[in-house]
């Protein structure tokens, strides 16, 4: 097997086992416990591609970088925990029905974020 397809099957792999979004570093962090020195510049090109083939999907963070999960899971909404940074997935807000737009505006997407505190910094703080 190619050093390439060491690192793609990597990188997969975290995506794979991830139980919330994956930033950049934290794709390199998980993979690189298979394949060491794995460039920060490797992950941006191999989710590039995933991104491309479709197998990935990007989740904007308000005022934050993007966070990548595997294409074709559930809609859901996303919190993020003000005190660690983690994101979460989160069952859709009913609320968060169809827009009335002004005329001439077309909705392609929502996106519904939720920002607290998660229950492991909710635990560490009670101690
Ligand atoms: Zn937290």
């Amino acid at each position: 097997m190619t050093r390439r397809t060491q690192q793609k099957q990597a990188i997969w792999a975290a995506f794979e086992t991830a139980t919330q979004p994956l930033s950049v570093h934290e794709v390199r962090t998980i993979a690189s416990r298979q394949v060491k020195h794995l460039s920060l510049a490797t992950v941006y090109r191999t989710i590039g591609s995933l991104l491309k083939e479709g197998s990935l999907s990007a989740i904007e963070v308000p005022g934050n970088a993007d966070r990548y999960r595997l294409a074709g899971a559930n809609e859901c909404d996303h919190f993020r925990c003000d005190h660690c940074g983690c994101i979460y997935e989160i069952a859709p807000c009913p609320l968060a029905a169809t827009p009335s737009l002004p005329a001439g505006f077309r909705n392609d997407r929502h996106q519904v974020f939720f920002f607290g505190v998660c229950f492991r910094c909710c635990e560490s703080d009670a101690q």
